[in-house]
């Protein structure tokens, strides 16, 4: 019996080991030393502005939205237009902050509709959060345009696109936005055992997201010990929160960002194979990623009849599928904020399905996945 997870991450067992190692040796796990040494490769890697490594993607999206409601001056109930479709950190990160999030309709590309996020912005709107879903970046220059032209500061939920990049450039994606948010949680397509970073546009806003990631700390513990300043002086202007990352995690991050770009290119490979595999099956809508980019895959998603028959089909044949997600607005905390015509989101609600993509499958487990679907007539 055939038995073929969703996801598996794939750790270099040995060079994370090294990684750690260090860390043991000179005796520093906590924040400093190679979160750090991250921020730096991430950086350069990214070419974007400021990076700030973070116990978690959830910690990022709250941070940013504090940041910016801080800054501007945005009052409780003032809207962020965001997608129902995500895991729910995003949506989790307006309410924390006693925003109203404005669930605008995404499109068949699983993110955010340009001209229903038109429809749905109102003189209470401040932001708009994209979320790349999967690692795609569809419409992303379009609501990049619409945030300019309405003046709404621009979030991206990055936790799938860990190297997604513009074909033109080969520029990594988030330049765009005044802040991006990645995760290296434990099964993303850039793991770690759980972390995250946050990288703002401008220099300001990443100052204040450090100090608030730190308990309002406005200097880390490793910085002290390294400067001259008497050690124990620091000021706390603010009622922060502990969302630091830590020494270990980024040791793993570092070994995955390492191998990202060839780790991207296996899941897009993979994806190949699903679609060309899938091509005739009537009963199967695989999802599409933008032809502007280079995407991390994260995801491979499909439309089909019916979800859980789906699901059982799979799994009677050993394979696990999974969906990514639920609706947000059908969750009983979103009740109140179900407001907007959200045709499309409700229609697939019940119809998505995430086939499994990580780096432990064979050519023989993706031929028998694509075998299995198309035996699947719903
Ligand atoms: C995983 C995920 C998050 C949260 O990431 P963590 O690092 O686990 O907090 C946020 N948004 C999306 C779309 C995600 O998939």
């Amino acid at each position: 019996m055939n038995n073929i997870p969703l996801f598996k991450p794939y750790f270099r067992k040995e060079e994370v080991l090294s990684e750690i190692g260090e860390c043991l040796d000179i005796g520093w796990t906590g924040i400093g030393y190679k979160t750090e040494e991250f921020e730096k490769l991430w950086s350069e890697y990214s070419k974007l502005n400021h990076c700030h490594f973070l116990n978690s993607a959830s910690a990022g999206l709250h941070i940013a939205i504090k940041v910016f409601k801080d800054k501007f001056d945005w009052k409780d109930d003032d809207e962020i237009i965001t997608s129902p479709m995500t895991f729910v950190s995003t949506n989790h990160a307006i309410l924390y902050e006693s925003m109203k999030p404005v669930f605008s309709d995404i499109d068949e590309s699983l993110c955010l509709n340009p001209q229903k996020l038109n429809e749905n912005i109102t003189n209470r709107t401040r932001a708009v959060i994209f979320v790349g879903i999967g690692g795609n970046a569809a419409n992303l220059l379009e609501i990049k345009e619409i945030c300019n032209q309405n003046n709404l500061i621009l979030i991206i939920d990055a936790a799938h696109m860990a190297g997604t990049k513009w074909l033109s450039s080969n520029l990594h994606i988030g330049s765009e936005a005044d802040c991006v948010v990645f995760s290296y949680q434990a099964v993303k397509n850039c793991p770690s055992s759980d972390s995250g970073s946050i990288c703002f546009k401008d220099k300001e806003d990443d100052k204040k997201a450090r100090a608030l990631s730190w308990l309002g700390i406005d200097t880390n513990t490793f910085e002290r010990t390294k400067s001259k300043a008497y050690k124990w002086e620091y000021e706390v202007d603010n009622v922060g929160y502990k969302y630091n990352g830590n020494s270990i995690a980024a040791a793993m991050a570092i070994v995955s960002l390492r191998y990202l770009d060839e780790d991207n290119k296996i899941r897009r490979n993979i994806s190949e194979e699903y679609l060309s595999g899938l091509e005739s099956n009537e009963f199967i809508t695989p999802i599409i990623h933008d032809t502007k980019i280079s995407s991390s895959r994260h995801l491979f998603q499909i439309i089909v009849g019916n979800q859980y028959s789906f699901i059982e089909h799979m799994s009677s044949h050993g394979i696990s599928c999974g969906v990514h997600y639920k609706a947000n607005n059908k969750f009983s905390i979103y009740g109140k904020y179900n407001l907007n015509n959200l045709d499309f989101v409700n229609y697939i609600d019940k119809k998505i399905i995430s086939l499994p993509m990580h780096l432990y499958l064979s050519e023989k487990d993706i031929s028998y996945i694509i075998d299995s679907a198309n035996k699947f007539s719903f």
